[in-house]
């Protein structure tokens, strides 16, 4: 019998068997020795020498990785740069040296583990990855002291599933693609830098598992079923076939469905669906594009920011101006950053909220701190002039919110009026459904708002009263509950009711069994990643919108969310069984 050891977050797609290889990073002994009085000089001039060509070292990946993927992805090792450069880390290396007569291995390694301390006791998300880049540095020095070579994932020649329990992004990056078939690290979450590179170089890879590394040793057999996120070791020659059948399914699937890319979403009944991408940074604009989207419903933009101190409006404006230009005609919605509950970097605030969830978050954090949001604003309202840009404002909460949201937006455009900034006048301003009270005040939204987008992953949370992240009480986390239901029906019915433009880009929208749920409620803007983009397309393809009313009619009768799955799950696959 095989087990199905563990599962972790699906950080990029995909399906592969293979030899599971752990990774322990780069085994380096540290020499700890005291030197003389006259070797001192000697011992300053190799750390300095190790330095400068851990420096060459990382601005060839740099470039290497802006070649080969992009200017984004390439900035990540800046940080890295930069910690080099601090000129603080590197008085005290020199000071041990020459106080406590270490020698340069043990001195740099002392004081990065005190770096490493100090911020593993920070409860901050975005200062404990400066962790990872400590100790890749770390690791780095010391091996150019020792004439070494730094990384041995370059050195793998036979196709291997990697396990570490974490990878840093300089790791990933050079990863090569030809041996390394998947990977999966205990540690991590969807939007870790590592995440985001397996992405950009498309390796299925899943994050978070915890304990993969403990339950694997080298040459075990895997599976990486990177799709519902789990990893099976040792498994049955029957379950290998089984996979491997999966796994070529899977391919032949995304090619097969690659054929709907430039057709229509249109129903049976010839009624015409709109689909959009999400997107959190930039580069993922062309995956999305290529999948046949019609524009960005859904430009997370908090996720540019997460490797800087602050956003800085030239910077924004370069990234908004670069997706809208990429697009355009299409249309590309920008949402106003929504940082906050589990979203904290370093320029938000680090006090400790009770509820995060509650708390300062999103629209709440912008107008709490209003020159972040003029910043942001300014940088948006520049980009508008290059394409068709839609401003987005998330949660909002009160009328009195998005009000004053619109009110600063207008000053801005003044602004720009008198002082010759060119924008675009016709921008249209909207606000995301992801609270109950916006719903039930939706009619009063739709006075001042030029459009609506339901963010069910929030609103979800917030009328069911569940923490959208805790895996506890996850059984009740269910978008088919009959109040979800209601409550987008009610939503749909208010925007027809007063003509205001409505999509919908919570991760439901993205999930083909879904589809015939959200079109027969009457939605026809859908926004999403690109995982299921095509899957959507093709049930809506196969599908007429009077029978998907048929059916929500019959789901709006039902009391028990068991038996709304139960005919949901029936329904979609009599008609399209992509599973
Ligand atoms: C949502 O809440 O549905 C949404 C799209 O926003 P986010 O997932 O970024 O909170
Ligand atoms: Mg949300």
């Amino acid at each position: 019998m095989s087990t199905i050891i563990t599962k972790g977050i699906v950080a990029s797609p995909g399906i592969r068997v293979g030899k599971a290889y752990v990774y322990h990073g780069d085994k380096i002994i540290i020499p700890k020795y005291t030197i003389r009085e006259d070797e001192i000089t000697y011992e300053i001039a190799r750390f300095e020498k190790a330095v400068e060509q851990t420096k060459e070292e990382l601005k060839a990946i740099q470039e290497q990785i802006a070649r080969n993927l992009s200017k984004d992805m390439a900035d990540i090792f800046m940080s890295h740069i930069m910690v080099l450069e601090d000129p603080q880390i590197e008085e005290k290396v020199r000071k041990t040296i020459i106080e406590q007569k270490r020698n340069a291995e043990w001195a740099i390694n002392d004081i990065s583990l005190e770096l490493i301390n100090s911020l593993s006791s920070i409860e901050d998300d975005y200062l404990r990855e400066r962790i990872i880049d400590i100790s890749d540095i770390n690791k780095r020095l010391i091996s150019n002291l020792q004439a070494t070579e730094s990384s041995s994932l370059q050195d793998i020649t036979e196709e291997v599933i990697i396990f570490a329990s974490d990878l840093t992004p300089s790791e990933t990056a050079l990863m090569n693609k030809d041996h390394i078939l998947a990977f999966v690290t205990d540690k991590g979450a969807r939007t870790s830098h590592t995440a985001i590179m397996a992405r950009a170089l498309e390796i299925p890879a899943i994050v978070g598992t915890i304990n993969a590394t403990s339950l694997v040793k080298n040459g075990d057999s895997v599976i990486v079923d990177a799709v519902h996120g789990r990893i099976i070791v040792d498994p049955t020659p029957e379950e290998i076939n089984e996979f491997r059948r999966y796994e070529e399914e899977f391919l032949e699937l995304e090619l097969e469905l690659a054929k709907l890319t430039n057709l229509p979403a249109q129903t049976l009944d010839a009624e015409e669906v709109f689909i959009y991408g999400n997107i959190e940074i930039p580069d993922e604009m062309k995956i999305i594009k290529d999948h046949g989207a019609q524009g960005i419903g859904l430009f997370r933009s908090e996720f540019l920011f997460m490797d800087q101190s602050l956003p800085d409006e030239d910077k924004q404006f370069q990234e908004y101006r670069r997706v809208v230009e990429y697009f355009n005609p299409m249309p590309v919605t920008i949402r106003t950053i929504d940082v906050g509950a589990d979203k904290v970097y370093a320029y938000t605030n680090h006090y400790k909220e009770r509820n995060p969830f509650l708390g300062c978050r999103a629209i709440r954090f912008s107008l709490e701190n209003e020159n972040l949001f003029r910043i942001q604003l300014r940088a948006i309202l520049r980009a508008s002039n290059f394409g068709n840009v839609k401003l987005m404002f998330p949660m909002i909460t009160t009328i009195e919110e998005f009000k004053r949201a619109r009110n600063i937006t207008e000053e801005i455009m003044q602004d720009f009026r008198s002082n010759g900034t060119p924008f675009d006048e016709k921008i249209k301003i909207g606000l995301m459904i992801e609270v109950p009270s916006a719903v039930v005040n939706a009619d009063i939204l739709a006075k001042y708002a030029d459009f609506f987008s339901v963010g069910t992953n929030d609103l979800v949370q917030y009328l069911l009263a569940v923490d959208r992240i805790s895996e506890k009480i996850a059984y009740l986390y269910n978008p088919l509950n009959l109040s979800v239901l209601r409550f987008l029906k009610q939503i749909v019915d208010t925007a027809r009711n007063n003509a205001t433009l409505l999509s919908i880009c919570g991760e439901m929208a993205g999930e083909p069994q879904y589809t015939m749920v959200l079109l027969g409620l009457g939605f026809r803007h859908l926004s999403m990643g690109p995982i299921y983009m095509y899957q959507v397309k093709k049930v809506v393809r196969s599908v007429s919108i009077a029978e998907c009313e048929s059916l929500v009619n019959s789901l709006l009768s039902m009391e028990s969310t068991d038996e709304i799955e139960k005919l949901v799950r029936k329904k979609f696959k009599e008609k399209i069984d992509l599973s």
